[in-house]
């Protein structure tokens, strides 16, 4: 076996249809008396029942996160938080409700417990991103990883269709990166491969039937251990072809790590051969890329890079930035095989 460093994030998870029923003896076990509850404007009502579980225990409702989490917006909420005395933050939402709270506790160090209703992991790193000046700056301090976590299914009955595929496929390029990651590490390696197998298994009975809280346990699950990889070791060529496709052309973030991962994974599969086999093993499919793409036609996923508003013209332009200070990769990077993986992404065909 080959030697591995393995450091574990700490945090609480409370799991399972109803959990939301455990927030009073949570927000007691973190012996909050004064917690100011965060969401998006969609997700005010989800907030207010947050507030009347929490009882006495609530000091006031945020509902103002937006997404990437403007400077603007953190200011707000940290005022707020220290205008009502706040000692905690409760965060019911996505990703976007999830930064703001970290937002807060990177300055106040208030301790966040988190209520996810998407896939989207952020729960589970201490990784923290704010806008400034129109740039995302992203940074990672374990003040900002929630102390607690409750996942249940039942508040992800609502996500769209759309939304849940391809939040649910950016978890899974999370967890397939962290198969071959420089530090991967056999802990995380058995995270990603059982994350892989869960949202795979999941997310083609959501499509059918959203309402199948078994499909949603599965998917949430899934996301949930996605995360965690995420939170504890490195990423490779196909993050940093999606933050250069993101950062520049401003592409939409879940549909552009949806249409990038089969291709990306093609790419590295000479280069590591192991994760390819746990990838393809996880979704009971004969090749990785192959199993990636087919799920995600399957689940109706966006396929293309043309189709998400990616201008043709730019892939050499897009080929030379992802070669530029390139992230560790498991394959070198050559321009030729990125140019290559950016067309067919940008096409929509299947890897070779
Ligand atoms: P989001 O939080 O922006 O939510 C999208 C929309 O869906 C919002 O309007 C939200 O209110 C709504 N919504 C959420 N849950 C719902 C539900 N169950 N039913 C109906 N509507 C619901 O989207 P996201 O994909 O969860 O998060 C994306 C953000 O998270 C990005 O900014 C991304 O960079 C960040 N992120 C950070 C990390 C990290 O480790 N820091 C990890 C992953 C993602």
């Amino acid at each position: 076996m080959r030697s591995f460093t393995y450091s574990q994030l700490p945090g609480r998870v409370v799991f399972g249809v109803g959990a939301v029923e455990e927030l009073p003896r949570e927000i007691e076990r973190l012996g909050a008396k004064r917690a100011l509850v965060l969401s998006t404007p969609e997700q005010r009502a989800q907030a207010e029942d947050i507030a009347r579980r929490l009882g006495s225990r609530a000091a006031g409702i945020f509902a103002r996160a937006v997404m990437h989490v403007p400077i603007e917006t953190a200011r707000e909420a940290r005022a707020e938080a220290k205008r009502i005395g706040a000692d905690c933050a409760v965060t019911i939402g996505g990703g976007s409700t999830t930064g703001l709270g970290k937002a807060i506790a990177l300055e106040s160090e208030l301790p966040i417990l988190a209520i996810p209703t998407t896939y989207a992991r952020s729960e589970m790193t201490p990784i923290f991103g704010i806008t400034e000046g129109g740039t995302k700056k992203t940074g990672r301090d374990p003040r900002v990883l929630p102390k607690t976590v409750i996942y249940d299914p039942t508040l992800t009955l609502g996500l769209p269709v759309g939304l849940s595929v391809t939040s649910g496929m950016n978890a899974v390029a999370h967890a397939a990166e962290g198969l071959y990651a420089q530090d991967a590490n056999p802990i995380m390696s058995l995270l990603a491969e059982e994350g892989i197998g869960a949202l795979a298994r999941g997310l083609p009975r959501v499509v059918k039937s959203p309402q199948d809280l078994e499909a949603r346990s599965d998917c949430l699950y899934g996301a949930w251990l996605c995360g965690a990889v995420l939170g504890v070791v490195g990423m490779a060529l196909h993050h940093k072809l999606c933050h250069v496709l993101g950062g520049t052309w401003n592409l939409p973030h879940a549909e552009t790590h949806t249409i990038v991962l089969p291709h990306a994974i093609a790419y590295n599969a000479p280069g590591a051969p192991e994760a390819m086999r746990r990838i393809a093993r996880a979704l009971e499919a004969p090749s990785a890329a192959h199993g990636l793409y087919d799920l995600e036609r399957a689940l109706g996923a966006p396929l293309a890079l043309k189709d998400i508003g990616m201008p043709g013209g730019e892939l050499d332009r897009a080929a030379e930035l992802a070669c530029a200070a390139p992230y560790w990769n498991p394959r070198p990077i050559e321009r030729a095989g990125v140019r290559k993986l950016l067309d067919d992404a940008y096409s929509g065909r299947r890897p070779a």
